[in-house]
Formats: structure tokens, sequence, C-alpha cells
């Protein structure tokens, strides 16, 4: 097996995660297509390279690039910006808390502090090397995106609402599509280590977090939304009750 083994899968059964709803990416990074009948929602955008995955599911399901109605970032750490500038510079509106928008603007930037200090955990290195492959260097700004708060409900295919929750940065959101009862949670909360590599129980970021305490905090905004698909930024899908999803993070 190589050291990049993707682990995603090539299909659509492996990649539908809820309904109608799908996941991309690597075993390291994810971003989601949601269906719906107006279009398509793409949330958040990996990594540059990650960009083909897009066409060819495309492809297979019968729809074009023009079916993409919209993105709309959970956050905007360069892993999750990707190839959103391509699609912005396609005319599909990019959405974004505006707290996130000096951080959007500035791709590419220089590693932050937190991540250097942690080059030496041999899991984590790796998830550098393959964001590096990736090209996370390369990830381009997205100068002008339509901007939401929170509370809103997008107007966007799926019509996500949004629940601001930050901390892992200042407008990090979590979108909840309360018909599916999905919840895609950005890195507001994450189901794999992203320091030791390990897949398990809905945890904080940790060391990721721009501010951990403020991130703990914003738990709380993620209460009683009831039994849904928790779909992480890193990480694979859990299932269950948020506030026992929220229990397992604190
Ligand atoms: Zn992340």
């Amino acid at each position: 097996m190589s050291l990049f083994s993707t682990g995603d899968g090539s299909n659509s059964t492996d990649r539908e995660v809820a309904e109608g709803v799908y996941r991309f990416g690597t075993r390291r990074i994810n971003w989601y297509v949601l269906e719906a009948e107006a279009g398509l929602t793409i949330v958040d955008t990996g990594l540059p390279a990650h960009w083909p995955q897009l066409g060819d599911w495309l492809d297979e399901n019968g729809y074009e690039l023009d079916d993409v109605a919209a993105v709309v970032l959970t956050h905007a750490d360069a892993d999750h910006v990707g190839f959103a500038r391509i699609l912005a510079d396609r005319g599909v509106p990019v959405y974004s808390h505006p707290d996130e928008l000096p951080l959007l603007r500035r791709h590419p930037q220089s590693p932050p502090g937190w991540l250097l200090r942690n080059l030496w955990r041999p899991q984590f290195f790796v998830y550098v090397l393959e964001m590096l492959r990736d090209g996370i260097r390369s990830v381009e700004p997205v100068p002008d995106p339509e901007t939401f708060a929170d509370g809103d409900i997008l107007p966007v295919p799926g019509e996500p609402r949004v629940i601001l929750a930050p901390g892992h940065t200042p407008g990090s959101c979590a979108l909840f599509v309360e018909n599916r009862d999905v919840l895609l949670c950005g890195d507001v909360l994450a189901t794999r280590n992203i320091f030791s590599g390990q897949e398990g129980d809905p945890q904080l970021l940790g060391a990721a977090d721009e501010d951990h305490d403020e991130a703990r905090t914003s738990l709380a905004r993620l209460e009683g939304l009831g039994s849904v698909t928790l779909l992480p930024g890193h990480g694979n899908p859990w299932r269950g009750d948020v506030d026992e999803a929220l229990d397992l993070a604190r």
C-alpha cells in the first residue's frame, strides 16, 4: 500500500455517506457534494489536486460542471479552500463567513506555528507531505466571496443552515441540512486525529485550533440538533446524537 493511498471510493456507492451527500478527498481530508433538485453544492474544496475527482464524479453521474451551483466553505484553511478559485472564476458563487475573509484572501500563506511545531509527529508529517504533494502551496485566494451570517439558511442546493462555531478559525462554521439530518461540521469537530492519524470519536482539533478554549465553548452552539450523520473535514462519518458527539469531544 502506498504511503499516500487515498482510501477514497472510486464509485458513487462508496462516496455516498448520507442521502444525496458524497464524500471526496483522501482519507486525511474531506470535502463533500450535496445533491438536490436545484443542483449541486460543494462543501469545502480540499486541495488543488482533488479537482479531477469532481469532474470524474460529474461525468459518471450524468452531471455537467454547470450543475455546480455553489461552493460553501466551512472555514478558509488552505486544505479546505483547494480548488474554490477555479469554480469562482467560472462564476460559481463561493460562500464564506466574513470572519474568514482575511484568511481566504491570504492564500498561499506561510505555514502556521502550530504546524511547524508538530512536524515531528510521524503521521502528521505524512499529512503535511500529502498537502505539499496536492498543491497546498498553490491554493489561490478567493477575493470576493458571498458572505453569510450565523443562522442563515443559504440559498444554495440543499439549503444548509449556518451554525457559527468559532475557535478553530475565527469564522469556522458547521452546516446543518435539517431535512436529511446531516451536519457538515468542517473542523469544528473531527473524527480523525490529524496528529496521530487515528480514526475515532468526535473530537476537537486540539493544537490546530487557533483558539482552543473558544472552540470548546463553541460546541454548545451545536447542542440539541438530534440524531445526525456528522461529516467532518477530517475523518470518517459518525452517526448518532449530536449531544453525545459533543460529550465525547469535551
Ligand atoms: Zn482542516
